[in-house]
């Protein structure tokens, strides 16, 4: 493999009444805008670039070391089939819980990891970490559940993940066929060609593949002859309206309708009341994921969940 590795570079200048508080800042300040505007280049700092907010600055400082510190954490949401209420499957979601702080939630953190390229580290530990916990749940009950792993475009589209994929599966011995990854449309902006061949050869190792936030994205739906996904995920904003906005109701029926026709599964995000997957069920939802069944939970919370709810199945079945 040839890697070609390029750098951006902010510079400031020592002033007289500089602290190294603002040297820092502000070269941060010019280097944040010479990834954003000059890739590759370098900037000096001018007071006219909007300061990076030192909250952010602080972040991407504490997210650097946060997997050293062990501050990362893995939860995980059941998947429902909701022909039975059976538990068909895990999303693996990411948290970070700070020294003397809560838990911080990814949507605040994930554009930062993006923006640093600090995903790149935190995806391989993401699946390492999940495939780790398959394995030890089915040493425990006998039984290998589906995982779905979420990863971003700046992640599938960085040479060698196809590679650092199966590294971690040889690693794990998680079964591929059982490796579910979360993929969303952003990453069908770029080249095209390049994301069909990383695509092909996910699938070629047996791995399951879904669109995340299906329908809110904003390419046209002929990538979905192109890339044979297994699953789509339908967005949480359409179930949240789909008892009682009437034009979710035909959309999602349509996109179950859509996904059936081209061999494809739904699974239905953010579920929170009963009538919601009632309607789901009857609509022909094959699954559905949310607060209704289980917030994402610690590994030993989703396996007590998981037994007790495997348990209640199987009393219900003999009765
Ligand atoms: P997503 O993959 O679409 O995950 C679903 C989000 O909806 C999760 O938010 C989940 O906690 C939340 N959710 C689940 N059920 C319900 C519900 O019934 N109602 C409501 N209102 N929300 C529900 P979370 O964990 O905050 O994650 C947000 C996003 O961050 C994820 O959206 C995903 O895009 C990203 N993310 C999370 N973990 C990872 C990761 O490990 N890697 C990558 N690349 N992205 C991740
Ligand atoms: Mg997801
Ligand atoms: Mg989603």
């Amino acid at each position: 493999h040839q890697l070609y590795i390029s750098a951006s570079i902010g510079i400031s200048r020592a002033q007289a009444y500089s602290t190294p508080e603002v040297l820092q800042r502000e070269g941060y300040t010019a280097l944040y805008h010479a990834k954003k505007t000059a890739k590759g280049k370098w900037l000096h700092f001018e007071p006219s670039m909007a300061a990076v907010s030192p909250e952010r600055l602080e972040m991407e400082m504490c997210l650097r070391s946060a997997l050293a510190k062990n501050e990362m954490r893995v939860y995980y949401q059941p998947q429902v089939k909701l022909a039975s209420g059976a538990i068909c499957g895990a999303e693996a979601l990411l948290r970070w819980k700070p020294e003397g702080l809560g838990t911080i939630s990814p949507a605040a953190f994930i554009p930062i990891l993006e923006e640093t390229g600090l995903m790149l580290e935190f995806g391989r530990w993401i699946l390492q970490e999940a495939c780790r916990q398959g394995i030890e749940w089915r040493r425990k009950t006998g039984v290998q559940l589906r995982m779905a792993v979420n990863v971003s475009a700046v992640e599938f589209l960085n040479p060698g993940f196809v590679e650092s994929v199966e590294q971690t599966l040889q690693e794990t011995g998680f079964p591929p066929e059982f490796l579910e990854l979360e993929l969303t449309e952003s990453l069908l902006v770029g080249d095209f060609t390049q994301a069909r061949a990383i695509f092909d050869r996910l699938r070629g190792l047996g791995i399951l593949t879904a669109v995340d936030d299906f329908g809110i994205g904003q390419s046209s739906l002929s990538y979905l002859h192109e890339l044979p996904f297994h699953r789509l995920k339908i967005d949480q904003s359409f179930t949240a309206g789909i008892t009682d906005d009437e034009k979710s109701r035909p959309l999602v029926e349509n996109i179950i309708r859509l996904a059936s026709d081209m061999g494809m599964s739904t699974i239905a995000e953010g579920i929170e009341h009963q009538d919601q997957m009632d309607l789901l069920r009857e609509l022909g939802c094959d699954e559905g994921q949310g607060y209704l069944f289980a917030k994402p939970l610690p590994a030993e919370d989703f396996l007590g969940l998981w037994l007790d709810h495997t348990a209640c199945c199987t009393a219900k079945m003999k009765r």
